[in-house]
């Protein structure tokens, strides 16, 4: 038998399955992509059936030459590219390449690089699967088309050089979704009374106040909680019942690259990007001594969950020998498998059980070690018995009227706890329950308890908490939008394009970025959406499984697309207008007002008089202006913010302290019956106007800034700031026709705020 040609993407990867393969087989590498669409053009024929216009990328044509000349001197030509579309598209660009020096090319996987498995695919040769190969040109097609045709649109309303993305831009909108919301986030007060009990053996525990006679316990207000502690002080406290229910606890499935990373970077706190990288390296080869190089997990791109066969036994056979028969469930434990995950695929896991981490430790790098002792535990646990929880709620009674509740949990059997348990954001933990992780064993029912202390505590509800990385890659894989080989990329390209930021790990959109996907999500609503979005990639996953066109697609996309696209050009002019924003300032030169623009390094400040007057500055960042308040929750400075819908209090203590009041200017609304307070807020055109903190409720606006002195003519609670040209600021009563000057101190902000 002839010499056989191995051709795989990295080489790291060449490096392991030389050493399995031995002389009879020549492996090289691709180093990644051959081929791919020019740079400097569309290349992609709209009016012939959507063909990409693939060629060699450049600095590839040497290799590519390297890899004809060594097929024509081998029997058999194997692509052993990833197992998954890129990998597959590879797979055909180098088969186009070398079919006229040799036609004899087969396609090999290895789902796991080590000598079994690279020796089993070899035996079992494909052919290139075309479905997987038009699922990926789809993708590539569809994508180009939305950056080539709507980042020029970009250029012409923001500034040259941004670029839009298909799946990105949908991410991004969720982000800046997000900030909306919590900008326009009104937290609402609410109080909780805690009772420090001990039972007659002298267990202490706490209990809530859980009902106010039928109804639950619910506190406004300061005033109501110290109503509620002057009420149930006094009264008798008796245990009313004692109820006990045994709870089982399942593990998780083992990772997808969905789940990886979102673990990964809560735990460890890596990028998505940096994760996947680690766990390429994982999965291509580490050189472990005299054991030479191996593939220490199975492929890293995968949403199935699914475990090979020989893996659960030896799993099982791991667990009974390490755990005991305890530990081990009657049979392997099996996940559901999404619906789009494809088959052959499998879960992220440990290549060997004979390869524990501690084992391998000195031969990996800090990260590779952490991530691969992750993977194993996740898998070692998935396969571990249920853990046994016995969950105690103690019903108390407080005299006739109020109802405290007690509730704790004991672990009687660890099960899979003993191995792993799956993180939590902080976002999901709670702070206004008791918490009792453990209650005296020694109470019973109908029991007399001693009331130690009374705890009213104050509570605020809180926005929705910024998306992380790994709270973002949830959602996309919730959703549906973006593959497993995508999430990384979408939010490292939203950071490189500086159109979201990370603050303490969590995304937070720029001005930039809200400014773009403004103009995307307006002017394209039926491209940049989840459930567009969502529905192609399942079109992309029917081309794939040869139940779709490729031309299909695309057509599909393109015809709404291109339509959504012309409009938008007509429109150009009126979204450029669209995005200047005024200010309240005139020119110091020729006195006409000034505007807020965008410009190719951000926004700056530049006079309507344009291009007569030629003035501009920068928009300089305001620094954070102190109140000279305290925050009423953690006693830190309040500070002044600028959010979507104008200037807030916000506590200095954030993030740690996220309390937030309305910007008030200290007088109450004025419409008939309303309790409000006048707040500052911003239009959609950035101008500062004044409204009621009971909005929508109450719809009293007014442009002039309402001041707090009462009218001396007729008695109006308050005066409004106007502006003319002869007399400058002067006050005026909204009622009367009273006017007055000015003072000094009426011009700035004038920071009084409600708690
Ligand atoms: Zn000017
Ligand atoms: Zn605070
Ligand atoms: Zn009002
Ligand atoms: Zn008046």
């Amino acid at each position: 038998m002839g010499k056989s040609l191995v051709i795989v993407e990295s080489e790291a990867k060449t490096k392991t399955i030389s050493k399995f393969l031995g002389k009879n087989y020549t492996v090289r590498s691709s180093v990644g992509h051959v081929k791919d669409l020019p740079k400097q053009r569309l290349g992609v024929d709209v009016e012939k059936n959507f063909e990409p216009e693939y060629i060699t990328i450049r600095g590839k044509g040497k290799l590519l030459n390297e890899l004809r000349k060594a097929a024509v001197t081998s029997e058999n030509v194997y692509i052993a590219t990833d197992p998954d579309r890129e990998g597959e598209a590879i797979a055909a660009h180098l088969a186009e390449e070398i079919r006229d020096k040799n036609s004899n090319i087969k396609r090999v996987m290895f789902n796991e690089i080590t000598e079994r498995a690279v020796k089993n695919a070899l035996q079992s040769p494909t052919d290139i699967n075309l479905s997987k190969v038009d699922a990926q040109k789809a993708r590539r097609v569809v994508d180009r088309l939305v950056g080539y045709k709507v980042s020029p649109i970009l250029w012409k309303t923001i500034y040259k050089g941004l670029s839009a993305g298909r799946v990105q831009s949908v991410a991004l909108r969720l982000i800046v979704e997000r900030e909306a919301e919590i900008d326009s986030f009104t937290p609402e007060e609410y109080w909780s009374i805690t009772a420090n009990l001990e039972g007659e053996k002298g267990g202490r525990f706490s209990a809530g106040l859980l009902k106010v006679g039928k109804k639950k316990a619910e506190i406004r207000n300061e005033e109501a909680a110290k109503d509620l502690v002057n009420q149930i002080r006094d009264q008798e406290f008796r245990i009313k019942e004692i109820r006990k229910k045994p709870i089982r606890r399942q593990p998780s499935p083992p990772f997808t690259t969905s789940t990886m990373q979102q673990e990964a970077a809560r735990r460890l706190g890596y990028t998505a990007k940096r994760i996947m990288l680690i766990a390429q390296q994982l999965y291509e080869g580490v050189e472990l001594g005299p054991e030479g190089s191996v593939g220490l997990i199975t492929y890293m791109r995968t949403d199935s969950t699914r475990i090979a066969g020989e893996a659960l036994q030896e799993v099982r056979e791991m667990i009974m020998r390490d755990y005991g028969s305890e530990y081990l469930p009657k049979s392997p434990r099996h996940f559901k498998v999404k619906s789009s995950a494809q088959d052959a695929h499998e879960a992220i896991r440990p290549t060997s059980m004979a390869r524990p981490p501690k084992k391998i430790r000195r031969y990996l790098t800090d990260e590779q070690f952490k991530l691969y002792e992750l993977i194993w535990n996740r898998f070692v646990a998935c396969q571990m018995e249920a853990a046994r929880v016995e969950q105690t709620t103690i019903d108390i009674t407080a005299g006739k009227n109020f109802l405290f509740r007690a509730t704790g949990s004991v672990i009687q059997f660890r099960g899979f706890l003993q191995v792993y348990e799956e993180s939590r954001e902080e976002s999901e933990t709670r702070d206004d329950e008791p918490d009792n992780s453990r209650l005296p064993d020694n109470l019973s029912e109908k029991e007399l308890l001693k009331l130690l202390e009374l705890l009213p505590k104050q509570h605020f509800t809180k926005p929705p908490a910024r998306f992380t990385e790994s709270s973002l890659v949830k959602e996309l894989d919730a959703l549906g939008i973006g593959r497993p080989s995508t999430y990384a990329t979408i939010i490292s390209t939203l950071l490189n394009r500086k159109y979201v930021e990370k603050q303490k790990r969590q995304l937070a959109p720029t001005e930039l970025g809200k400014t773009v996907s403004g103009i995307l999500v307006n002017n394209f609503p039926e491209i940049f959406n989840v459930k567009f979005t969502a529905y192609m990639e399942s079109e992309l996953d029917k081309v794939e499984a040869g139940e779709k066109d490729f031309f299909d697609v695309v057509q599909d996309f393109y015809s709404p697309f291109s339509s959504a696209v012309k409009s938008t050009e007509e429109r150009k002019a009126e979204i450029k207008e669209d995005l200047l924003k005024d200010t309240d300032e005139k020119c110091p030169e020729c006195g006409k007002p000034l505007i807020i623009r965008w410009g190719r390094n951000g926004q700056f400040i530049a006079c309507t008089g344009y291009p007569e007057c030629r003035y501009t500055r920068p928009l300089e960042e305001k620094a954070e202006e102190s109140t000279g308040e305290k925050c009423d929750k953690c006693g830190k400075d309040m500070v002044v913010k600028n959010g979507r819908f104008g200037r807030f209090l916000a506590c200095s203590g954030y993030p740690d302290c996220k309390n937030v009041r309305p910007f008030t200017v200290g007088v109450k609304c004025p419409e008939d019956g309303c309790d409000g307070d006048i707040v500052e807020r911003k239009s959609r055109r950035g101008k500062v106007f004044y409204g009621c903190s009971n909005y929508p409720k109450c719809k009293f606006a007014t442009w002039n800034r309402p001041v707090a002195q009462e009218c001396p003519a007729c008695g109006n609670p308050y005066l409004e700031e106007r502006y003319s040209k002869a007399k400058g600021n002067y006050l005026a009563c909204p009622k009367c026709k009273y006017q007055a000057e000015a003072k000094p101190e009426d011009k700035g902000a004038n920071v009084t705020s409600s708690a």
